[in-house]
C-alpha cells in the first residue's frame, strides 16, 4: 500500500457506522490493485450526526466517490445534487459519484442490481415468481423494488411492527403502482400468513439482519415444514457465512441456501464501474474474499 499511495492517489470513502467489519475497503483496494488504478478507498466512522459535514468532506477533499450505509443511506439524499432513477424509486443511496472530483454528487443504488445478480449466477430467476421477504429497511427496499422491475410476479413483504413499516408500506405502494409485479405488506406477527405465503412462493428472502451480530442466534424459520425441496432460501447477512436461518434450511432440505456474499460483491462491482468506469475483477475478489 505505501508503495502504491503517491500524492496522485484519488480517495474513495466508505461513511457509515459501525463500519469497521466491512469487506468493501479489502475489495475495492484488491481491485485497484489488480487493475493497477490510482485510488484508495477507506472507511470512516460517520453517523447522522456528522454526516452533512462528511458530504460536505467529499465536496471539499474532491472525493472521487463514496459508499454510503447504516444509518446514512437514507440521511444523505437532501444533501446530493442528483439521484438515480433507481435510488429516487428505492428512497436511498449506497453510492455517491463525484464526478471529476468537481462536487457535483450523484447518489445510486446498487443493492438491489447486486441482489438479483448474485441470485442469477447461482441460477435463481425472480421472473415470474412469487417471492416472500422478510425486512423492508434499505437492503429489503432495494431489493423489493428491484425484483419487482425485473419481472417478480408477487412480492409478499412480512416486516415487525417497528419504524421500517411505514416505509414498507410506501414501497408496496410503489411498486403497485410503477410495475406489472403485486406486492402485498402483511405484520410479521401474524405467523399463520408468513407460513402460507412462503409455502406458496418459491423463494424467501430475508433481509432483515437475523442471524448477524448481535441476532446470531436467531432465525426468522424455525418450523421444519416451511422448508421444502423446491423454496430457495436467500440470507443477505454474510457474516456469518452461514446464518442460523441457512443452517436451519440447508439441514431441512432447501432447494438452495444463498448467503450475502455474492450481493456484496456485486453492489460492490457495480458501485466500482462508477467509481472508476472499469469492472471490477469479480473472479479474482471471489477468490480472495469467499
Ligand atoms: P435497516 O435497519 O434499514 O432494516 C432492517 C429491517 O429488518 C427493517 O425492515 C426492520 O423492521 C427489520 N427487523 C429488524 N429487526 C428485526 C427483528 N428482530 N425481526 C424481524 N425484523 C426485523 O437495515 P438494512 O440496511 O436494510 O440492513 C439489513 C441487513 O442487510 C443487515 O444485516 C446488513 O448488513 C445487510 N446488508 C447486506 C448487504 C449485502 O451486500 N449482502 C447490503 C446491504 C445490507
Amino acid at each position: 500500500m505505501t508503495e502504491r499511495i503517491d500524492g496522485h492517489t484519488l480517495l474513495i470513502s466508505l461513511i457509515a457506522t459501525p463500519i469497521r467489519h466491512s469487506l468493501s475497503p479489502t475489495m475495492h483496494n484488491e481491485a485497484f490493485a489488480k487493475l493497477g488504478l490510482d485510488y484508495a478507498y477507506m472507511a470512516f466512522e460517520v453517523g447522522n450526526e456528522e454526516l452533512k459535514d462528511a458530504v460536505q468532506g467529499i465536496r471539499a477533499l474532491g472525493i472521487r466517490g463514496s459508499n454510503v450505509s447504516m444509518p446514512n443511506k437514507q440521511a444523505i439524499i437532501p444533501y446530493l445534487d442528483e439521484l438515480s432513477p433507481a435510488a429516487k424509486l428505492v428512497g436511498a443511496v449506497n453510492t455517491v459519484t463525484n464526478k471529476d472530483g468537481k462536487g457535483h454528487l450523484v447518489g445510486h443504488v446498487t443493492d438491489g442490481t447486486g441482489a438479483m445478480r448474485a441470485l442469477e449466477e447461482e441460477g435463481v430467476e425472480v421472473k415470474n415468481q412469487i417471492i416472500t421477504m422478510t425486512g423492508a429497511g434499505g437492503a429489503g427496499t432495494a431489493i423489493a423494488i428491484q425484483a419487482a422491475l425485473d419481472g417478480a410476479k408477487e412480492l409478499r413483504i412480512f416486516n415487525i411492527n417497528d419504524q421500517h413499516y411505514k416505509n414498507a408500506e410506501e414501497t408496496v405502494k410503489k411498486i403497485n403502482e410503477n410495475t406489472e409485479c403485486k406486492a402485498t405488506l402483511t405484520d410479521l406477527s401474524n405467523q399463520a400468513a408468513f407460513k402460507q405465503s412462503i409455502s406458496q412462493s418459491s423463494i424467501y428472502i430475508d433481509a432483515t439482519g437475523v442471524g448477524m451480530k448481535p441476532l446470531q442466534e436467531e432465525s426468522l424459520i424455525n418450523d421444519p415444514e416451511v422448508i421444502r425441496p423446491d423454496l430457495v432460501v436467500f440470507d443477505v447477512v454474510y457474516i456469518p457465512k452461514e446464518t442460523k436461518l441457512l443452517k436451519f434450511a440447508r439441514e431441512h432440505g432447501a432447494k438452495k441456501t444463498i448467503n450475502g456474499l455474492g450481493m456484496m460483491l456485486y453492489q460492490g462491482a457495480e458501485a466500482f464501474k462508477h467509481f472508476t468506469g472499469e469492472d471490477m475483477p469479480v473472479d479474482y475478489i471471489k477468490e480472495l474474499l469467499f
